[in-house]
């Protein structure tokens, strides 16, 4: 039996509301990329050799890189904000886990929802930090992002908590 298309079109524009009312945006951090210091001079085994490149950005004497800290290298952080509806509510949350039968699930885990289109970003992502502008909490994800939906599958749901 398949279900009525009517019904995915109710869930559909429920969900909808759902995270575009209650949803926030959530700063999904990236891997940091690491690359050479364009600041000082890699010379000594990859070591920072003290000296200011000809040219240099930030010039220095007599003391490590100001840029890279004398490592040579600099680590860029990348991220996106996506918008996702957060489920903090704990009955909910281990509700909706034990019906996923994903396994033992640590305490103080969230469930988030998003758009379908973010799947690879979730996916590539290190970590994420929910409720940037009030309370900050930075979260692991604890599975692989499932599709979520009724019949045709618009989004993402995905676990998260608080142990890395
Ligand atoms: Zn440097």
């Amino acid at each position: 039996m398949s279900i009525a298309s009517s019904l995915i079109t109710d869930f559909n524009k429920g969900m909808n509301y759902l995270k575009d009312n209650f949803g926030q945006a959530v700063k999904v951090v990236y891997p940091s990329i690491s690359s050479t210091c364009s600041n000082c001079s890699s010379e000594f085994a990859n070591k920072s050799s003290h000296r200011v490149l000809s040219g240099s950005p930030v010039p220095f004497s007599n003391s490590s890189c100001v840029m890279c800290g004398g490592t040579n290298r600099i680590m860029t952080e990348s991220f996106d904000y996506i918008h996702m509806f957060v489920h903090v509510n704990e009955d909910l949350v281990y509700k909706v886990i034990r019906k996923l039968k994903i396994g033992k699930v640590p305490k103080n885990s969230i469930i988030t929802v998003c758009d379908i289109k973010y799947t690879s970003q979730v996916r590539k992502c290190d970590y994420i930090i929910t409720h940037e502008n009030n309370n900050p909490v930075k979260y692991f994800r604890f599975m692989d992002p499932m599709p979520h939906g009724l019949g045709t599958s618009h989004y993402i749901l995905c676990v998260w908590n608080q142990e890395g």
